[in-house]
């Protein structure tokens, strides 16, 4: 497996960083996960847009430009042979001193690797998730605004950890006034009487490429889109209920909290989505 670091691709056994890479001391640093569907990079741009202005927004200098970095990830999915990938970019602040400041930093660190991935056992995409609401809260946005898809993951790590104590897959995040935000790295929609919700960015959730591709067609397929703060209460008597992400892609969840959704079953809205989605991600790509 090739891997891009410093510059260069190396094999993945001999893919390593210092240790006084702030991206490692301190979380310094941004990321993506982009995916690659038979070959074509999934909204490439979009990611790329995110990723840029997420650097800006830590002032964070990316050493490639736009079109460098395109290449970039299409070369590392090409040299590994992908058809089907999901590829993580990273951009780390770089190597520096013990001190925070990132003055001390030389040249940002860029790694992109590309490899198979699926975030849930198979099984799942076809029964449906059972997840929990969490204590753990979306970080607020007024300091750091929840659009830059920075290094420092940890509360979405702590929500994954709730998850696993409680035995399930996934789990909700609110908001400190306890709307509903997201999972731990994926956007959730309800469907009920037919109109479609999902929390606005507001909120406090990632405004996700996968959920802006959904919203696409949902609004393709006629149907009413609703972008509004919802509670738990919500979600429990909701008709249907799903999650969206790269790494996700499109997932039914069944259970919240101990109460099931309608019958159990993955709702025909979703399954519908996501098949509307599929067939998109085969032809909506480029490389
Ligand atoms: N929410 C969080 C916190 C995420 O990290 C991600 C993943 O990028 C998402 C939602 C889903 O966003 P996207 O569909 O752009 O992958």
């Amino acid at each position: 497996q090739w891997i891009f670091l410093s510059g260069e691709f190396v094999q993945k056994n001999e893919a390593k960083i210092s240790v006084y890479d702030h991206g490692f001391l301190y979380g310094d640093g941004v990321f993506e996960g982009i995916r690659a569907y038979n070959g074509n990079i999934y909204r490439l741009n979009e990611h790329l847009v995110r990723l840029y202005e997420s650097a800006k927004s830590i002032m964070l200098d990316i050493p490639y430009d736009f079109e460098n970095m395109k290449e970039l990830i299409a070369e590392t999915v090409r040299k590994n042979g992908l058809r089907d990938a999901y590829v993580r970019v990273v951009v780390s602040r770089g190597v520096g001193n013990l001190g925070l400041d990132p003055k001390s930093c030389g040249t940002a660190q860029v790694v992109v690797i590309a490899e198979e991935l699926a975030l849930f056992p198979k099984e799942l995409y076809e029964t449906g998730l059972e997840i929990v609401s969490v204590a753990t809260r979306r970080n607020r946005p007024d300091v750091l605004s929840p659009k830059v898809k920075s290094l420092n993951y940890l509360n979405n790590i702590l929500v994954k950890m709730e998850a696993n104590l409680a035995n399930v897959p996934e789990a909700l995040m609110m908001n400190n006034e306890g709307y509903v935000a997201e999972g731990s790295g994926d956007n959730i929609f309800l469907v009920k009487d037919k109109v479609l919700y999902t929390p606005p960015g507001y909120v406090g959730a990632l405004e996700g490429i996968t959920r802006e591709a959904i919203i696409e067609i949902a609004e393709e397929e006629g149907y009413t889109i609703k972008e509004e703060p919802f509670t738990r209460h919500d979600v429990y008597v909701a008709d249907e209920v799903f999650l969206t992400g790269t790494a996700a892609e499109v997932i039914a969840v069944v259970k919240v909290d101990g109460r099931v959704i309608n019958d159990g079953m993955p709702g025909p809205e979703t399954a519908y989505i996501t098949r509307c989605f599929r067939e998109k991600v085969a032809t909506d790509g480029m490389q």
